[in-house]
């Protein structure tokens, strides 16, 4: 795998976990060459989920967009880049299940899957995501909005 810190494909395997549904292989690896730890999954290909936003509209799952609002709403909280990874994984799972054999669900779910899930690790990180979510019909406006408190709080 290449290393996200200096672009080295020489690395080693740490650890070895199966996620807790036992639906994706999570390994920590460490770049022989600078020393940059980071984590791989390998999962069983799924069909892709489809999203069914407040208006109608359609657009494909993205758990990027969601581990991209995790890191601005757990910014300079006391959250290890490990939890976090873990909380993308877990939500993730949780979506796929919901999303069912249609593999269809409402960002409305998918916004409460992920309040769910904050709640239980960190209670301003949670209050930042509910204060903002709530207005939004998208997560796009909501990373967008997010992205813009977190840097008026800098
Ligand atoms: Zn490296």
């Amino acid at each position: 795998m290449r290393c996200p810190a200096c672009g080295s494909i020489e690395d080693k395997v740490l650890e070895t976990r199966t996620t807790a549904n036992g639906t994706a292989m999570r390994r920590r690896r460490e770049c022989l060459n600078c020393g940059f730890r980071f984590t791989s999954y390998e999962r069983i290909e799924d069909k892709p989920i489809t999203v069914i936003k407040k208006n109608g509209d359609i657009q494909p799952f993205d758990i990027s967009k969601i581990e991209r609002s995790l890191r601005v709403c757990t910014d300079k909280r006391n959250i290890t880049q490990e939890q976090i990874d873990n909380l993308v994984q877990d939500i993730e799972e949780s979506i796929r299940i919901q999303s069912g054999a249609k593999h269809e669900i409402s960002s409305t779910a998918i916004g409460e899957e992920i309040l769910r899930h904050l709640y239980k690790i960190d209670s301003v990180a949670y209050v930042r995501f509910a204060s903002v979510y709530r207005q939004f019909n998208n997560l796009e406006q909501f990373i967008q909005e997010i992205e813009n408190l977190a840097k008026q709080a800098k």
